[in-house]
């Protein structure tokens, strides 16, 4: 094993992030990737792919793109095959493709006694064998991007439906609902996409809700709504007021809609990016329902006492967290998800970094490498500065981590128990990464302290002035 290198796991944006990174700040990696390419998610034929046909951007392209590579489109909302084709470009541009190992599936990362980590993989199944090639190979430490979007959370329900039961993640394309009287189950960003799509080739589409929804146009001022107000955040309730205000002056009210008042503020649940559901529901192309109580054969029945009789139930009901080739114990798990410093490092710093861990409005794959940059940073501290490294590691054990809500009071959901504000969390992680670098002004003022030493003696306390300032 060279002592330096890293694995990282995935290739979608977060996975490219970080072997972007790594690459400029010369750290050594391998990168494992389960599917043919790279691209995550947004490749449709990635069998974990979550993707389906008509999606598109919900954050706007400037917003969203790397910032040292943007996306050759002029579309402020590209659909998924232009996304493809960007980190397509994005990891041949950098000469990423080549560092990743294809179609091979990590199954296992294991600590071993001296602090390395095993990783083992199944490859690509060479000649007649159906089995594919094992890959055993140790690490110094292991980047996990295997992505957040991927392991659908399917809740229990009282009795038996027994028409077509379907989770998001396995819906593709509209063709999957011609003709069919369909029930989405919540009303998440994917789940409003589908039910756009369902209204024009189902038989009937209802949409059954626990809670009312915040639905935030896709411009606003004629502009992509997330580009307003861009770098200057105000402070949360203010914040709330304004917005609250604005949304109701484009949109009107969703209870006027149907949907149930909010029991919480704008931004404590991550709003929905979709106005042409508020058109269809003004057109009487859906319905939405209450929320269900239990399935009787291919009725369900709904917890205000209404039913209605459906052909296929679409559950918009999100997904699970899911590291499965790691024991749990390593990721400091606390609840719904990984306890962890900036949600990328567990406390123990035993080897394990998490990227892509966060669900926020508007943080794109920018704010994604600027985690992949924080890791880089400590991991070449690890090596060139570890004074740094262990400065950094004392502090995130013995001082409070930082908030990282930006004021919001977030919802105790599990899809919200990672979720952080987009601003708060880029500034903790620039200052984190900051305390790691080495530092141009203190640098500076080193040199001024060793000159005006120097300049007091003239007779050689040079190698004493120098301890000083560098210690
Ligand atoms: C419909 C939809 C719209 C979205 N719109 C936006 C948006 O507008 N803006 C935004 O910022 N985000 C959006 N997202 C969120 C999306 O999750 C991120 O954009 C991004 O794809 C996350 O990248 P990732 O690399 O963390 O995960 P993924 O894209 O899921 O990539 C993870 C990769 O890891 C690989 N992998 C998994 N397990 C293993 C293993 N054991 N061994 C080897 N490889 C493995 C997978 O094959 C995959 O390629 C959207 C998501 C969906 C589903």
């Amino acid at each position: 094993m060279d002592e330096h290198r890293y694995a990282v796991i995935g290739a979608g944006p977060s996975g490219l992030a970080v072997a972007r990174a790594l690459q400029r700040a010369g750290v050594a990696f391998d990168g494992y990737e389960a599917s043919k390419g790279v691209g995550g998610l947004w490749d449709i034929d990635n069998p974990r792919s979550t993707m389906y046909e008509s999606a598109h951007l919900i954050s706007s392209r400037t917003t969203t793109e790397f910032a040292e590579f943007p996306m050759d489109s002029d579309a402020d909302y590209p659909g998924h095959r232009t996304l493809l084709r960007y980190f397509r470009d994005f990891a041949d541009h950098f000469g990423l493709t080549e560092r990743f190992r294809f179609d091979t599936r990590v199954t296992e990362v294991e600590r071993e006694g001296d602090g390395a980590w095993m990783l083992r993989a199944e490859g690509p199944s060479t000649g007649s064998a159906t089995a594919g090639t094992i890959v055993e190979q140790r690490y110094a430490g292991v980047i996990l991007a295997n992505g957040t979007l991927a392991e659908p959370n399917v809740p229990s329900f009282r009795g038996e439906f027994t028409g077509e039961l379907l989770h998001t993640s396995a819906y593709k394309s509209a063709q999957q609902l011609t003709g069919k009287r369909v029930l989405i189950i919540g009303a998440g960003n994917s789940g409003c996409d589908i039910a756009v799509d369902a209204v024009h080739h189902a038989a009937s589409v209802d949409m059954s809700v626990r809670r009312g929804y915040y639905f935030v146009p896709r411009y606003l001022f004629g502009r992509p709504s997330d580009t307003l107000n861009q770098g200057r955040p105000m402070p949360a309730r203010i914040k709330q007021f304004i917005d609250t205000r604005v949304l109701k002056a484009f949109t009107g009210d969703p209870v006027h809609f149907g949907f149930p008042k909010p029991d919480y503020k704008l931004y404590e649940s991550h709003p929905i990016v979709n106005t042409l559901i508020l058109n269809h529901l003004g057109q009487g192309d859906l319905r939405v329902r209450a929320d269900v109580d239990r399935f009787d054969g291919e009725t369900v029945h709904f917890r205000d006492g209404s039913s209605g009789d459906y052909d296929l139930v679409l559950l918009a009901t999100g997904y699970s967290l899911d590291y499965p080739f790691v024991d749990r114990s390593e990721l400091n798990w606390s609840g719904y998800s990984p306890s962890l410093f900036l949600n990328v490092f567990p406390p123990s710093f035993n080897g394990l970094y998490v990227m892509g861990m966060i669900e926020a409005s508007g943080i794109g794959w920018q704010g994604r490498y600027e985690q992949a940059e924080l890791i880089a940073q400590y991991l070449s501290a690890l090596t060139d500065r570890p004074d740094a490294a262990a400065d950094f590691r004392r502090r995130v054990a013995d001082e409070p981590w930082p908030d990282l809500t930006g004021g919001y009071h977030y919802l105790a959901l599990e899809r919200m128990s990672y979720y952080v504000n987009k601003d708060a969390y880029r500034h903790a992680v620039r200052e984190a990464a900051g305390s790691l670098r080495e530092d141009p002004d203190a640098a500076a003022e080193g040199r001024r302290r060793i000159a005006r030493v120097l300049g007091r003696s003239k007779h050689g306390r040079r190698g004493a002035a120098t301890r000083q300032v560098s210690s």
